[in-house]
């Protein structure tokens, strides 16, 4: 790792500053709503433009302090996990989910959900912390713990999605790091036997892996990932260059990698999106490889993509020029199902939606989890996590979203939760129900009356 401290490690002193600045221009916000102004995303809705007043949150970005003793991490909001991984592993930590992709912030992941392949251990991305800095719509900033004044607002910050207030510092627990990550690849040819593999993996004994993951490549083709962390050396590979992680599932039965190139092991393909691109091609990697095999070079020109509508004016001049039309419905969602409904609802994915492949993630609740307010799940089940970014033929006939609604019906049905970092399409009577109303209404007039926050409706559904 090549990193220079000061690119990852702010003082306390100018983190006090920049959040004394944050407030007075929170405070001094006359009427416009507010968004964030920060160099990456990872959302996948389009925001519709409107008034806003940005808030630069962009120098919030380094990890504060690390305490080796007690493994404890003070990092600000907008700190990457590749820039808070890399602090953490300088003093032989890991913070114990790092999303797969290098850009989700600390402060995105725990608003919106984060998950991993060691969340079946540790749960999602919020339940690793236990104390945050909140800025709220009229300037003030909270200090949120689950034990204090402001617990409420705690509760409430994971699937918030930044609509009660923004996370300005985050202190969260650490665990040991390892040189190493061994990977043992298991390939299954039928669902049943690769459910109750995924689900026998994360049985807690003293041989559970500490990673658990799976892919669907076809119907009848599935790959487990169980790893461990290991100080034994070997021969590494690295999924940097001209190998692709996923396709190593297929045809590698184990694997070692660095603990850091293990955290990244998605990122340069983007899971397998990076194909969409053409950068599968070992020409265009070695050419434009250096540029191009990261996240973020693939999101950017995605947005593009979508800024320019360059969808909507191929499908004109197609029209125009009277050439056959294909209609697709682009279907990028993650959703969660109880382990036992697992195998109903991957019948449904492959007779109705079938993208391929499809990421399976199992996790599991910690026991807190029955505190927080804007989703239900239950304590300590197993659930599987479905990722799946790519799009559905339609047709004419078929209704706006008709396969994303699809999704959010059968999910329900299952018992499952739905991500909202990307499409929508619940009525708000629905929405409401799902993700607990009541209580996030009376909460919002609490702690952001004027409304200098959109609405998690307004924000996750309508894309305001
Ligand atoms: C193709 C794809 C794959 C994905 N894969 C994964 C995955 O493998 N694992 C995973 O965990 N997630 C995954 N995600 C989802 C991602 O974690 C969420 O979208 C997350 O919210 C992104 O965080 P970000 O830091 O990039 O924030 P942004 O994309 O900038 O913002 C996301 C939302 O969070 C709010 N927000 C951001 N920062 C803060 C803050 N400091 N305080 C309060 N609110 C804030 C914003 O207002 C916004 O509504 C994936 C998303 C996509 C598009």
């Amino acid at each position: 790792m090549d990193r220079n401290r000061s690119d990852l490690f702010d003082s306390w002193e100018s983190y006090r500053k920049t959040c004394r600045e944050l407030s007075h221009a929170m405070a001094s916000r006359t009427g416009a709503q507010v968004r964030l102004a920060k160099k990456t995303s990872n959302l996948f809705r389009t925001r519709r433009e409107a008034a806003a007043k940005n808030l630069d949150v962009r120098r919030l970005h380094r990890v504060i302090e690390i305490d080796p003793e007690s493994r404890i991490a003070e990092v600000e909001g907008m700190t990457t996990f590749e820039d808070f991984a890399d602090a953490t592993l300088l003093k032989g930590l890991r913070p114990p989910v790092v999303p797969e992709l290098k850009t989700i912030t600390v402060g995105g992941a725990v608003s919106g959900l984060g998950i991993e392949a060691s969340s079946f251990r540790h749960g999602l991305a919020h339940e690793m912390v236990e104390e945050m800095d909140i800025l709220c719509g009229d300037g003030t900033i909270r200090i949120c713990r689950p034990d204090n004044e402001n617990a409420d607002l705690f509760h409430a910050i994971p699937n918030s999605y930044g609509s009660l207030g923004y996370i300005l510092r985050l202190r969260v627990k650490l665990l040991p790091a390892s040189p190493f990550v061994k990977l043992t690849h298991q390939r299954f040819f039928d669902r049943i036997s690769f459910l109750s593999a995924i689900e026998a993996a994360c049985a807690q004994s003293p041989h559970t892996p500490d990673f658990v993951e799976g892919v669907a490549f076809t119907p009848d083709d599935f790959v487990l990932t169980m790893a461990r962390l290991s100080h034994e050396r070997g021969p590494v590979n690295d999924y940097k260059g001209l190998q692709i992680y996923y396709q190593s599932l297929r045809h590698r039965t184990e694997d070692l990698l660095t603990m850091r190139d293990f955290f990244w092991r998605w990122d340069p393909d983007w899971f397998w999106c990076s194909r969409s691109f053409g950068m599968q091609n070992p020409l265009l990697r070695r050419l434009l490889g250096h540029w191009m095999l990261r996240s973020s070079s693939y999101w950017k020109i995605q947005s593009l993509y979508r800024k320019w509508k360059v969808a909507e004016r191929g499908y004109a001049i197609r029209k125009a020029l009277h050439l056959p039309i294909e209609l697709f419905e682009p279907v990028i969602q993650d959703v969660e199902i109880p382990i036992e409904k697992s195998l109903e609802f991957l019948e449904f994915y492959f007779r109705e939606i079938d993208i391929r492949p499809c990421w399976i993630c199992p996790m599991r609740p910690l026991e807190a989890a029955r505190n927080w307010t804007l989703y239900a799940m239950e304590p300590g089940a197993l659930y599987l996590n479905f990722g799946f970014w790519g799009s559905v033929r339609t047709s004419s006939d078929k209704a706006d979203g008709h396969f994303n609604r699809r999704i959010e019906r059968i999910v329900q049905e299952l018992g499952g939760r739905k991500s909202l970092y990307s499409t929508s399409f619940f009525p708000e009577d629905e929405f409401w129900r799902i993700y607990n109303g009541d209580a996030y209404h009376k909460l919002k007039l609490k702690f952001d009356p004027q409304g200098a926050f959109r609405n998690l409706y307004q924000k996750t559904v309508l894309g305001h």
